[in-house]
């Protein structure tokens, strides 16, 4: 049966490479963020900020509002596979430029002719 772990391992590494998102809910930002992942900062449903590292690599943190009362406004949409979607895009005018969009916890970028 050990090809069947091999196989087993070989997925999961593929799986591994794919930058996924996670989201975590939490009242405050911790001082260390993890890569990969998108705070969810608030009080239960409410919900004021995003916060994630830039999926680019330059290590930058995004703040995306999500109060409908402030401007840039966002909407995190948790689907019930655990995953995570951002509207409208993220688009960073300072910096590395990123523009991408969290769709279902996947990086997509937008700016990738550039
Ligand atoms: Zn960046």
């Amino acid at each position: 049966m050990k090809w069947l772990t091999n196989i087993w391992e070989w997925l999961i590494s593929l799986f591994g490479k794919e930058r996924k998102f996670r989201y975590v809910k939490a009242e405050e930002l911790p001082d260390d963020l993890e890569a990969n992942t998108v705070y969810l900062l608030g009080e239960a449903e409410y919900l004021w900020s995003a916060v994630m590292i830039c999926p680019c690599g330059c290590n930058a943190t995004l703040h995306m509002n999500l109060l409908s009362d402030a401007k840039p406004q966002w909407t995190a949409t948790i689907h019930d596979d655990r995953t995570l979607t951002l509207h409208p895009s993220v688009w960073r005018k300072i910096g590395c430029r990123s523009h991408f969009i969290v769709r279902r916890g996947r990086i997509i970028w937008c700016n990738e002719e550039i």
